[in-house]
């Protein structure tokens, strides 16, 4: 007897995270913030109540209810899941019917269209422009002809930074019967928002997670936000007791200091600002380009993306790489004077 893997199973990797130590690490766009002591204090209060021996509460009460004081929604139309990963799953592979469509937009997230793959859903990749742009229109056309039962794209975009105007959102909404997904991952360093039309737009799901703004990557928590009809399906979609106590705790501590929050945004935009001018004023043949960020990261393209990303790696800092490009997310200010300084150094070697 001999068990083997289909085919289909053979071809998944892991995602790309990079393990091994690195003393600078600017490649998952966390924050550089750390919560500091008096939201420590209360963060291990929160633990402390927890009661380990009990299942967690299974509709997430009083986090959904957090979250809704914070972003000024009804905690009614909030689902609560184990990082924004686990709602997109759940949406292309539960939400969705087998031979439904699902439009991308590329370049975008990598995970939407890997999550496509596995649940076997046909995914559909729409190029951008040369700039990285896509025009509304545009997409309305392609929406059209390709008639998908969703679309989820992030906005602002990652890995590009750039964002979508709230006014082209909406008119996407209203032009297209397909449902549509926005992934407000790091809408906080932005203004464009559509999470209050969420009961305006029967079509609308926005995706939003702890792990960028908030700076609680390591708790994986995620939201998604829509209508109360899509919600009640996604509360019947979702495992039972999916987000485990601890989580809940301190996602309720972070939103209980909503001035950290806010203090923290600026801080990161800040730095974000700051390396986005010092990489800018390197800009010449080798780095052809950065893209105005709304975000906590600068892109640019250059075609000596491996060889930076390489000479930076054997100075233990980590950015992440892409064909041509490179995305370094905003760290301290030490940090980023590092990183511009080695990227300096790295493309004067090159003469
Ligand atoms: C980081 C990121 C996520 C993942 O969020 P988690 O809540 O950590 O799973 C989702 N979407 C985009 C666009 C991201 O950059």
């Amino acid at each position: 007897m001999a068990y083997k893997l289909n085919e289909k199973l053979k071809k998944f990797t892991n995602y790309e995270v990079t393990d091994g130590e690195y003393r600078i690490r600017l490649d998952a766009n966390e924050s550089f913030i750390d919560p500091g002591i008096g939201l420590h204090n209360r963060i291990i209060d929160a633990l402390s109540k927890v009661p380990l021996n009990r299942y967690p509460d299974d509709s997430c009460k009083e986090l959904r209810k957090a979250f809704g004081t914070y972003y000024g929604v009804d905690p009614a139309l909030v689902v609560a899941g184990n990082g924004s990963d686990e709602l997109i799953s759940l949406l292309i592979g539960s939400f969705m019917k087998k031979d439904e469509k699902i439009v991308t937009l590329t370049p975008d997230f990598s995970m939407y269209k890997v999550f496509a793959d596995i649940f076997e859903r046909e995914c559909i990749e729409i190029l951008k422009d040369e700039d990285l742009s896509i025009s509304t229109d545009y997409l309305l056309e392609e929406l059209k002809r390709i008639n998908p039962q969703a679309i989820i794209f992030s906005n602002p975009s990652s890995p590009t930074g750039l964002v979508k105007k709230r006014s082209e959102i909406v008119k996407i909404l209203e032009n297209t019967d397909a449902l549509v997904i926005v992934d407000e991952a790091y809408m906080d360093f932005s203004t464009e928002s559509v999470l209050d039309l969420v009961e305006e737009f029967d079509n609308l799901i926005v995706l939003k997670t702890s792990s960028k703004a908030l700076g609680c990557a390591a708790i994986r928590l995620g939201f998604a936000v829509s209508s109360r009809e899509i919600v009640k399906v996604l509360n019947a979609l979702r495992p039972p007791y999916n987000l485990n106590s601890v989580t809940q705790a301190i996602g309720c501590a972070i939103f209980s200091e909503p001035e950290f929050i806010k203090e923290s945004v600026s801080r990161i935009i800040e730095s974000r600002n700051y390396l986005y001018q010092g990489i800018k004023s390197l800009v010449n043949s080798k780095i052809e380009k950065i893209y105005e960020s709304e975000t906590n990261y600068i892109y640019i393209k250059t075609k000596f993306a491996k060889h930076i990303y390489e000479e930076l790696c054997k100075r233990s800092i980590l950015i992440r790489k892409f064909d041509n490009s490179l995305r370094i997310t905003a760290g301290t200010i030490s940090e980023n004077d590092e990183v511009i300084k080695s990227v300096k150094e790295i493309l004067d070697s090159l003469n």
